[in-house]
Protein backbone atom coordinates (compact mmCIF):
# COMPACT_ATOMS: atom_id res chain seq x y z
CA UNK A 1 0.00 0.00 0.00
CA UNK A 2 1.22 3.47 -0.67
CA UNK A 3 2.34 5.30 2.28
CA UNK A 4 1.37 9.39 2.48
CA UNK A 5 5.30 10.26 2.89
CA UNK A 6 5.32 8.74 -0.91
CA UNK A 7 2.55 10.09 -2.62
CA UNK A 8 1.45 13.90 -2.81
CA UNK A 9 -1.93 13.40 -3.52
CA UNK A 10 -2.72 11.06 -0.54
CA UNK A 11 -0.95 13.42 1.60
CA UNK A 12 -2.79 16.37 -0.08
CA UNK A 13 -6.20 14.79 0.23
CA UNK A 14 -4.53 14.12 4.52
CA UNK A 15 -4.00 17.74 4.60
CA UNK A 16 -7.66 18.80 3.24
CA UNK A 17 -9.10 16.72 5.93
CA UNK A 18 -7.95 18.91 9.01
CA UNK A 19 -10.59 21.90 9.45
CA UNK A 20 -7.86 24.48 9.81
CA UNK A 21 -10.36 27.65 9.27
CA UNK A 22 -8.07 30.20 9.39
CA UNK A 23 -6.76 31.11 11.81
CA UNK A 24 -7.16 27.62 13.65
CA UNK A 25 -4.72 24.99 12.30
CA UNK A 26 -7.15 22.14 12.93
CA UNK A 27 -4.05 19.64 14.54
CA UNK A 28 -2.51 19.52 11.18
CA UNK A 29 0.74 21.23 12.04
CA UNK A 30 1.43 18.73 15.14
CA UNK A 31 0.52 16.48 11.72
CA UNK A 32 3.18 17.57 10.30
CA UNK A 33 5.80 17.66 12.73
CA UNK A 34 5.26 14.38 13.31
CA UNK A 35 5.49 13.49 9.53
CA UNK A 36 8.84 15.49 8.98
CA UNK A 37 10.48 14.31 12.41
CA UNK A 38 10.33 10.71 10.10
CA UNK A 39 12.52 12.44 7.66
CA UNK A 40 15.45 13.35 10.45
CA UNK A 41 13.88 17.29 10.93
CA UNK A 42 14.07 18.58 14.43
CA UNK A 43 10.68 20.79 14.85
CA UNK A 44 9.06 22.99 17.52
CA UNK A 45 5.34 23.54 17.30
CA UNK A 46 4.33 27.07 19.18
CA UNK A 47 1.13 29.42 19.73
CA UNK A 48 1.13 33.29 20.03
CA UNK A 49 -2.44 34.62 20.68
CA UNK A 50 -4.16 31.67 19.70
CA UNK A 51 -2.31 30.69 16.13
CA UNK A 52 -0.15 28.13 15.47
CA UNK A 53 2.84 27.59 13.91
CA UNK A 54 5.75 25.07 12.90
CA UNK A 55 9.33 25.82 12.59
CA UNK A 56 11.50 22.55 11.77
CA UNK A 57 14.77 21.99 10.12
CA UNK A 58 17.21 19.14 8.63
CA UNK A 59 20.55 19.37 8.75
CA UNK A 60 23.26 16.90 7.25
CA UNK A 61 25.50 15.41 10.05
CA UNK A 62 28.69 16.88 8.97
CA UNK A 63 27.23 20.42 9.05
CA UNK A 64 26.16 22.60 6.24
CA UNK A 65 27.07 25.68 4.10
CA UNK A 66 23.72 26.94 3.17
CA UNK A 67 19.79 26.97 4.37
CA UNK A 68 16.92 26.87 2.27
CA UNK A 69 13.62 27.58 3.95
CA UNK A 70 9.94 26.91 2.51
CA UNK A 71 7.52 29.41 3.20
CA UNK A 72 3.51 28.18 3.51
CA UNK A 73 0.58 27.92 5.40
CA UNK A 74 -2.14 25.42 6.23
CA UNK A 75 -5.07 27.92 7.06
CA UNK A 76 -7.87 28.57 4.44
CA UNK A 77 -10.59 30.81 4.09
CA UNK A 78 -14.48 29.62 5.28
CA UNK A 79 -15.75 27.22 2.95
CA UNK A 80 -19.07 29.51 2.64
CA UNK A 81 -22.18 27.79 2.56
CA UNK A 82 -21.31 24.10 2.92
CA UNK A 83 -24.46 23.07 0.71
CA UNK A 84 -23.32 24.47 -2.61
CA UNK A 85 -20.44 22.57 -2.66
CA UNK A 86 -20.88 19.07 -4.65
CA UNK A 87 -18.61 17.46 -1.88
CA UNK A 88 -17.65 17.87 1.39
CA UNK A 89 -14.77 20.84 1.37
CA UNK A 90 -13.09 19.00 3.96
CA UNK A 91 -13.11 15.27 2.68
CA UNK A 92 -10.62 15.89 -0.50
CA UNK A 93 -12.53 14.14 -2.76
CA UNK A 94 -11.07 12.91 -6.42
CA UNK A 95 -13.27 13.10 -9.29
CA UNK A 96 -12.55 13.77 -13.15
CA UNK A 97 -8.54 13.71 -11.72
CA UNK A 98 -9.18 16.69 -9.66
CA UNK A 99 -8.82 17.22 -5.80
CA UNK A 100 -11.60 19.34 -4.58
CA UNK A 101 -11.71 20.64 -1.27
CA UNK A 102 -10.80 24.12 0.71
CA UNK A 103 -7.35 24.10 0.68
CA UNK A 104 -6.68 22.33 -2.70
CA UNK A 105 -5.12 24.85 -4.55
CA UNK A 106 -4.72 27.39 -1.76
CA UNK A 107 -2.20 25.81 -0.44
CA UNK A 108 -2.28 22.26 1.26
CA UNK A 109 -1.25 20.39 -1.94
CA UNK A 110 1.64 22.85 -2.17
CA UNK A 111 2.71 22.26 1.55
CA UNK A 112 2.18 18.13 0.42
CA UNK A 113 3.96 18.22 -2.49
CA UNK A 114 6.84 20.16 -1.10
CA UNK A 115 7.14 17.18 1.67
CA UNK A 116 7.28 14.52 -0.06
CA UNK A 117 9.83 16.32 -2.72
CA UNK A 118 11.87 16.94 0.55
CA UNK A 119 11.59 13.40 1.71
CA UNK A 120 13.20 12.23 -1.78
CA UNK A 121 16.03 14.42 -1.87
CA UNK A 122 16.92 13.67 1.45
CA UNK A 123 16.49 9.85 0.75
CA UNK A 124 18.40 10.18 -2.90
CA UNK A 125 20.91 12.63 -2.92
CA UNK A 126 21.85 13.33 1.01
CA UNK A 127 22.19 17.25 0.97
CA UNK A 128 24.80 19.55 1.86
CA UNK A 129 23.01 21.78 2.19
CA UNK A 130 20.43 22.72 5.55
CA UNK A 131 16.29 22.67 5.02
CA UNK A 132 13.81 24.79 7.36
CA UNK A 133 9.90 24.60 7.06
CA UNK A 134 8.23 27.55 8.32
CA UNK A 135 4.20 27.21 8.11
CA UNK A 136 1.93 29.31 9.40
CA UNK A 137 -1.83 28.74 9.99
CA UNK A 138 -2.41 32.61 10.07
CA UNK A 139 -1.73 33.48 7.07
CA UNK A 140 -5.74 33.61 5.52
CA UNK A 141 -6.18 35.92 8.94
CA UNK A 142 -4.91 39.25 9.90
CA UNK A 143 -0.99 37.29 9.85
CA UNK A 144 -0.38 38.99 12.60
CA UNK A 145 1.08 35.91 14.39
CA UNK A 146 2.16 34.07 11.95
CA UNK A 147 5.28 33.98 9.56
CA UNK A 148 5.83 37.38 11.53
CA UNK A 149 6.06 35.54 14.63
CA UNK A 150 7.72 32.30 13.17
CA UNK A 151 10.72 35.11 12.33
CA UNK A 152 10.76 36.69 15.34
CA UNK A 153 11.35 33.03 16.86
CA UNK A 154 13.91 32.24 14.15
CA UNK A 155 16.04 35.89 15.34
CA UNK A 156 15.68 34.93 19.04
CA UNK A 157 17.06 31.44 18.43
CA UNK A 158 19.46 32.54 16.31
CA UNK A 159 18.51 30.35 13.40
CA UNK A 160 20.37 31.06 9.43
CA UNK A 161 18.23 31.41 6.39
CA UNK A 162 19.60 32.12 3.40
CA UNK A 163 16.61 32.01 0.44
CA UNK A 164 12.92 31.14 0.54
CA UNK A 165 10.74 29.86 -1.37
CA UNK A 166 6.81 30.65 -1.13
CA UNK A 167 4.53 28.03 -2.69
CA UNK A 168 1.68 30.33 -2.79
CA UNK A 169 -0.34 29.68 -6.23
CA UNK A 170 1.64 31.93 -9.06
CA UNK A 171 0.62 29.68 -11.82
CA UNK A 172 -1.68 31.94 -14.50
CA UNK A 173 -2.89 28.90 -16.98
CA UNK A 174 -0.99 25.54 -16.77
CA UNK A 175 2.02 25.06 -13.55
CA UNK A 176 5.20 26.52 -14.41
CA UNK A 177 4.31 29.28 -16.42
CA UNK A 178 4.59 32.26 -13.61
CA UNK A 179 6.74 32.84 -10.62
CA UNK A 180 6.73 35.44 -8.28
CA UNK A 181 9.50 37.77 -7.60
CA UNK A 182 8.04 40.78 -5.72
CA UNK A 183 4.89 41.45 -5.28
CA UNK A 184 3.00 45.28 -4.91
CA UNK A 185 2.57 47.36 -1.76
CA UNK A 186 -0.93 47.56 -0.23
CA UNK A 187 -1.98 50.86 1.57
CA UNK A 188 -5.86 51.44 2.17
CA UNK A 189 -6.92 54.33 3.65
CA UNK A 190 -10.11 55.60 5.69
CA UNK A 191 -11.64 59.00 4.89
CA UNK A 192 -14.22 61.23 7.11
CA UNK A 193 -15.36 64.32 5.53
CA UNK A 194 -16.90 66.38 8.53
CA UNK A 195 -19.91 69.01 7.32
CA UNK A 196 -22.42 70.72 8.74
CA UNK A 197 -26.11 68.91 9.29
CA UNK A 198 -29.16 70.39 8.12
CA UNK A 199 -32.01 70.81 6.12
CA UNK A 200 -31.67 70.11 2.42
CA UNK A 201 -34.48 72.42 1.83
CA UNK A 202 -31.93 75.38 2.84
CA UNK A 203 -28.61 73.73 1.66
CA UNK A 204 -27.00 77.17 2.16
CA UNK A 205 -27.34 77.00 5.95
CA UNK A 206 -25.60 73.46 5.94
CA UNK A 207 -22.04 72.43 4.84
CA UNK A 208 -22.78 69.05 2.63
CA UNK A 209 -20.24 66.41 3.31
CA UNK A 210 -21.29 64.14 0.41
CA UNK A 211 -21.05 66.60 -1.91
CA UNK A 212 -17.27 67.49 -0.94
CA UNK A 213 -16.09 64.62 -0.81
CA UNK A 214 -16.99 63.33 -3.84
CA UNK A 215 -15.11 66.47 -5.50
CA UNK A 216 -12.43 65.40 -3.11
CA UNK A 217 -12.24 61.62 -4.18
CA UNK A 218 -12.49 62.55 -8.10
CA UNK A 219 -9.03 64.29 -7.12
CA UNK A 220 -7.97 61.87 -5.64
CA UNK A 221 -8.74 59.38 -8.21
CA UNK A 222 -6.83 61.64 -10.85
CA UNK A 223 -3.84 61.55 -8.53
CA UNK A 224 -0.93 60.37 -11.28
CA UNK A 225 0.96 57.78 -9.37
CA UNK A 226 3.36 56.36 -12.06
CA UNK A 227 3.47 54.56 -15.75
CA UNK A 228 5.14 51.27 -14.14
CA UNK A 229 9.04 50.11 -13.87
CA UNK A 230 10.73 47.55 -15.20
CA UNK A 231 9.29 44.56 -13.13
CA UNK A 232 6.02 45.79 -12.30
CA UNK A 233 2.74 46.91 -13.70
CA UNK A 234 1.73 50.84 -12.81
CA UNK A 235 0.31 51.47 -9.53
CA UNK A 236 -3.39 51.97 -8.75
CA UNK A 237 -5.55 53.37 -6.71
CA UNK A 238 -9.06 52.65 -6.38
CA UNK A 239 -11.97 53.42 -3.71
CA UNK A 240 -14.05 50.78 -2.07
CA UNK A 241 -16.75 52.28 -0.22
CA UNK A 242 -18.63 55.52 0.07
CA UNK A 243 -21.07 56.17 2.66
CA UNK A 244 -23.33 58.40 4.87
CA UNK A 245 -25.24 56.44 7.14
CA UNK A 246 -28.44 58.93 5.98
CA UNK A 247 -31.30 57.12 5.91
CA UNK A 248 -33.68 60.57 5.81
CA UNK A 249 -34.08 62.14 2.68
CA UNK A 250 -34.94 65.90 4.12
CA UNK A 251 -30.97 65.82 5.87
CA UNK A 252 -27.64 66.80 4.76
CA UNK A 253 -25.82 64.36 6.92
CA UNK A 254 -23.21 65.59 9.09
CA UNK A 255 -20.49 63.28 8.14
CA UNK A 256 -19.55 60.95 5.21
CA UNK A 257 -16.98 58.45 4.65
CA UNK A 258 -14.88 56.58 1.63
CA UNK A 259 -12.04 53.90 1.96
CA UNK A 260 -9.46 53.90 -0.77
CA UNK A 261 -6.84 50.81 -1.54
CA UNK A 262 -3.69 51.73 -3.08
CA UNK A 263 -2.01 49.10 -4.98
CA UNK A 264 1.69 50.11 -5.81
CA UNK A 265 5.07 49.06 -7.26
CA UNK A 266 8.63 50.13 -6.15
CA UNK A 267 8.41 53.67 -7.53
CA UNK A 268 6.15 54.15 -3.84
CA UNK A 269 5.87 53.45 -0.20
CA UNK A 270 3.11 53.63 1.80
CA UNK A 271 4.79 56.78 3.57
CA UNK A 272 5.52 58.38 0.65
CA UNK A 273 1.78 57.94 -0.84
CA UNK A 274 0.66 59.05 2.41
CA UNK A 275 1.90 62.19 2.37
CA UNK A 276 0.89 63.09 -1.16
CA UNK A 277 -2.76 62.09 -0.03
CA UNK A 278 -2.34 63.81 3.01
CA UNK A 279 -0.65 67.24 0.85
CA UNK A 280 -3.87 66.63 -1.70
CA UNK A 281 -5.94 66.17 1.69
CA UNK A 282 -4.60 69.74 3.10
CA UNK A 283 -5.34 71.42 -0.44
CA UNK A 284 -8.58 70.58 -1.00
CA UNK A 285 -9.22 71.42 2.98
CA UNK A 286 -7.96 75.37 2.52
CA UNK A 287 -10.62 75.48 -0.28
CA UNK A 288 -13.57 73.37 1.29
CA UNK A 289 -15.99 74.16 4.35
CA UNK A 290 -15.74 70.59 5.15
CA UNK A 291 -12.90 69.27 6.71
CA UNK A 292 -11.05 65.62 5.79
CA UNK A 293 -9.25 63.26 7.80
CA UNK A 294 -7.65 60.04 6.84
CA UNK A 295 -6.49 56.94 8.81
CA UNK A 296 -4.24 54.86 6.78
CA UNK A 297 -3.13 51.06 7.12
CA UNK A 298 -0.37 49.83 5.44
CA UNK A 299 -0.79 46.13 4.88
CA UNK A 300 2.97 46.15 3.24
CA UNK A 301 5.44 47.29 1.68
CA UNK A 302 6.45 46.44 -2.75
CA UNK A 303 9.31 44.52 -2.94
CA UNK A 304 11.55 43.05 -5.33
CA UNK A 305 14.00 39.70 -5.33
CA UNK A 306 16.37 41.00 -8.43
CA UNK A 307 16.07 38.59 -10.91
CA UNK A 308 19.71 36.20 -10.76
CA UNK A 309 20.80 33.37 -8.44
CA UNK A 310 17.74 31.85 -6.96
CA UNK A 311 14.64 33.02 -9.48
CA UNK A 312 17.57 31.32 -12.07
CA UNK A 313 17.06 28.08 -10.29
CA UNK A 314 13.64 27.91 -10.17
CA UNK A 315 13.49 29.04 -14.06
CA UNK A 316 16.05 25.73 -14.31
CA UNK A 317 13.39 23.91 -12.44
CA UNK A 318 10.35 24.41 -14.07
CA UNK A 319 12.04 24.21 -17.38
CA UNK A 320 13.55 20.62 -16.54
CA UNK A 321 10.44 19.26 -15.10
CA UNK A 322 7.54 20.93 -17.12
CA UNK A 323 9.12 22.04 -20.12
CA UNK A 324 7.98 25.41 -19.76
CA UNK A 325 9.42 28.76 -19.84
CA UNK A 326 8.39 31.03 -17.01
CA UNK A 327 7.40 34.52 -16.45
CA UNK A 328 8.65 36.68 -13.69
CA UNK A 329 5.88 38.59 -12.51
CA UNK A 330 4.95 40.83 -9.16
CA UNK A 331 1.20 41.21 -9.98
CA UNK A 332 -1.37 39.92 -7.90
CA UNK A 333 -2.13 40.67 -4.22
CA UNK A 334 -0.18 40.31 -1.30
CA UNK A 335 1.41 37.07 0.52
CA UNK A 336 3.81 36.26 3.56
CA UNK A 337 6.56 36.66 1.49
CA UNK A 338 6.17 40.30 2.35
CA UNK A 339 7.57 39.17 5.66
CA UNK A 340 10.31 36.53 4.44
CA UNK A 341 12.03 39.35 1.96
CA UNK A 342 13.07 41.24 5.15
CA UNK A 343 15.31 38.70 5.73
CA UNK A 344 16.57 36.77 2.92
CA UNK A 345 15.73 36.33 -1.11
CA UNK A 346 12.76 34.96 -1.71
CA UNK A 347 10.29 33.20 -4.86
CA UNK A 348 6.82 32.03 -4.90
CA UNK A 349 5.62 29.51 -6.79
CA UNK A 350 2.77 27.16 -6.72
CA UNK A 351 -0.02 25.88 -8.33
CA UNK A 352 -2.68 27.13 -10.64
CA UNK A 353 -4.87 29.95 -8.41
CA UNK A 354 -8.17 30.05 -10.51
CA UNK A 355 -10.41 28.56 -8.06
CA UNK A 356 -8.89 29.36 -4.81
CA UNK A 357 -10.83 30.61 -2.29
CA UNK A 358 -14.25 29.64 -4.59
CA UNK A 359 -16.87 26.80 -4.18
CA UNK A 360 -15.66 23.62 -5.06
CA UNK A 361 -11.64 24.47 -5.06
CA UNK A 362 -10.19 21.90 -6.90
CA UNK A 363 -6.83 21.23 -8.84
CA UNK A 364 -5.81 18.49 -11.66
CA UNK A 365 -3.80 15.86 -9.55
CA UNK A 366 -1.26 15.93 -12.17
CA UNK A 367 -0.41 19.33 -11.27
CA UNK A 368 0.03 18.33 -7.91
CA UNK A 369 2.94 15.39 -8.63
CA UNK A 370 4.15 18.16 -11.23
CA UNK A 371 4.32 20.65 -8.71
CA UNK A 372 6.21 18.19 -6.63
CA UNK A 373 8.38 16.82 -9.27
CA UNK A 374 9.47 20.92 -9.93
CA UNK A 375 10.11 21.48 -5.99
CA UNK A 376 12.48 18.30 -6.11
CA UNK A 377 14.28 19.88 -8.95
CA UNK A 378 14.68 23.12 -7.33
CA UNK A 379 15.58 21.25 -4.53
CA UNK A 380 18.27 19.43 -6.08
CA UNK A 381 19.64 22.07 -8.06
CA UNK A 382 19.64 24.23 -5.07
CA UNK A 383 21.72 21.52 -3.04
CA UNK A 384 24.03 21.44 -6.50
CA UNK A 385 24.81 24.82 -7.31
CA UNK A 386 24.71 27.20 -3.94
ZN1 LIG B 1 -2.28 31.16 0.30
Amino acid sequence: MTKLIDDPILLTKKLIGFRSITPDDGGSLEFIASFVKQLGFKTKVFSTQGVTNLFARWSPKSGFKRTLAFNGHVDVVPPGNESLWDSDPFNGDIRNERVFGRGSVDMKSSVAAFLVALKEIIEEEGPSCSFVLLITSDEEGSAEYGTKELLNWVVKNKEVIDDCLVGEPTSSKFVGDTIKIGRRGSLSGFIVCRGKQGHIAYPDKAVNPVEELIHFLSKLKSLKLDDGSEFFEPSSLNISTIDTNNNALNVIPENSYANFNVRFNDQHSCSSLIKKIDTLASKHNEVSDATLEIKYKCSGESFLTEPGRLSDLLITSIKDAAGVDCKLSTGGGTSDARFMRNYCPVVEFGLVGDTMHQINENTKVDDIVLLKDIYKNFLKNYNKKV
